[in-house]
């Protein structure tokens, strides 16, 4: 992991044009953003402003159409697919909404499926340890709560030990109560592993729990604030 504070992505006009048979979107219009080792960042924005663009374009799940998009020292916007299938598979972890693990499988399996493909994985168990999940490998996902099987997919997405944990809508799908454990389980991981965290919200109200939180509103960053002080997650209400 690299020093706290050191550059790890830098994006310089950004822009991507979706073309649906006649009709052309402009989901992102020049964005410029750059982001620190270790810092815990919260995307907010209204619907439709290029949030998720944005966060699968630097995760290298899609490709710009113009601008530059650095992640460390590799290009990502000059890359081939192959490339940019390494550069996920070493070092982004991702996180969405709904939590895709396997039905027939444990917490405990679920994990694994990850740390047998990568090159220096922690243990399923410390992965799901991290995420407070110790006391429950073995239940399957129907056997979980919605919180509980997004800590699973957390810890899927750590055990590789990411740079970068991209994270969309994680609580989007849960209450308040089982969203700010999920919440917990990611400062943790962040402050943890130093992995540099990026979650995007509906949820005004997760800002707090943020070193800095960006605005997006059509296609752009219309501004952006780093807070004095970072909140705990229990300490925050919707
Ligand atoms: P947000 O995450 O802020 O809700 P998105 O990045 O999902 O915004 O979408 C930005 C814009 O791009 C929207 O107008 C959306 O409809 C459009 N868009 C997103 N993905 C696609 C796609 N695969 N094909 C066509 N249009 C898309």
């Amino acid at each position: 992991m690299d020093q706290p504070g050191t550059p790890v992505f830098r994006i310089r006009g950004l822009c991507k044009t979706y073309r649906t048979g006649e009709v052309e979107v402009q989901a992102l219009r020049g964005v410029d953003f750059q982001a620190r080792a270790g810092e815990f960042i919260v995307i907010l924005g209204p619907s439709g402003s290029g949030k998720s663009t944005f966060l699968n374009i630097i995760g290298g799940l899609d490709s710009a159409t113009s601008g530059e998009a650095w992640f460390k020292d590799h290009a990502l916007t000059q890359q081939t697919e192959a490339a940019l299938t390494r550069y996920r598979r070493d070092h982004v972890g991702f996180i969405f909404q709904f939590y895709n693990l396997v039905p027939s499988l444990t917490a405990r399996e679920n994990v694994k499926l990850v740390t047998e493909i990568a090159r220096e994985p922690m243990k399923a168990e410390e992965a799901l340890a991290l995420v407070g999940l110790e006391g429950r490998m073995d239940h399957f996902p129907a056997q979980l709560s919605g919180g509980e099987q997004q800590r699973v997919a957390i810890a899927r997405a750590i055990a590789k030990r990411p740079d970068v944990l991209l994270c969309d809508e994680p609580t989007g799908a849960l209450d308040s109560k089982t969203g700010i454990r999920v919440l917990e389980a990611l400062a943790k991981v962040n402050a943890e592993t130093g992995a540099t965290t990026l979650v995007i919200t509906h949820n005004a109200a997760i800002a707090a729990i943020a070193d800095r939180v960006v605005h997006f509103a059509n296609g752009t960053i219309a501004s952006e604030e780093r807070n004095a002080e970072r909140k705990q997650p229990a300490e925050v209400s919707w």
